[in-house]
């Protein structure tokens, strides 16, 4: 992956992919750096629709319904942070390439910490996710790791540790929108 993060700079207009297990931290850090209205989660939005967070059928209903969110938020020019697993290649090539349609840079912040802390923090929730779903998504971020790079995100930042996902600086950067190359 790019970059080691210690520093990640959020351009004004992004869309941002939290990419990470159940259990890694994404929700936490979301709402200790964004603003709540800025953040689209997928657990929210299940629980919206009424299917409980762990409940896997309710998921392309959930992933559309993120799209048409994400896709108005865009359109406006709005920071934008997809809190879900995203580690689904083709969902997240469907929000990339959304990204580029409107000219808005990409980034990935990736959550790539060992499963058996994964499997501990979850361990408490009312609903959990199964063992063996979170496995498979840690497996998924360790084995995309360099493809990644070859998605078309503008910068991946990628946190390997609790340590640094607690000590990482965050700043939005503020003014116009930033456009994304075109490539
Ligand atoms: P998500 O499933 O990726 O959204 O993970 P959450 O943000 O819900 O985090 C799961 C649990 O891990 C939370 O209830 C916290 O107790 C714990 N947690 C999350 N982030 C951190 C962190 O940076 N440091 C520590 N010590 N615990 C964390
Ligand atoms: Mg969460």
């Amino acid at each position: 992956m790019s970059t080691t993060a210690g520093h990640i700079e959020v351009a004004a207009g992004a869309l941002v992919l939290l990419i990470g297990a159940a259990g890694s931290g994404k929700s936490t850090f979301a709402a200790r750096h964004f603003a709540p209205g800025d953040v689209i989660s997928s657990d929210q939005l299940r629980a919206l629709i009424g299917k409980s967070e762990s409940d896997q059928r309710a998921n392309n209903e959930v992933f559309d319904r993120l799209q048409t969110l994400v896709r108005k938020r865009l359109v406006a020019g709005a920071l934008t942070v997809v809190d879900a697993t995203n580690t689904d290649w083709m969902r997240r090539a469907e929000l990339i390439a959304m990204a580029r349609r409107y000219h808005r840079p990409v980034l990935g912040i990736v959550f790539d910490l060992p499963l058996d802390i994964c499997l501990s923090r979850i361990a408490g929730r009312l609903r959990t996710v199964r063992a063996a779903v979170v496995r498979q998504q840690v497996g998924d971020i360790h084995r995309d790791r360099e493809r990644l790079d070859l998605e078309g995100f503008a910068a991946i930042y990628a946190l390997g540790s609790t340590n640094q996902v607690e000590h990482v600086i965050l700043e939005i950067k503020k003014g116009p929108v930033a456009r994304a190359l075109s490539s």
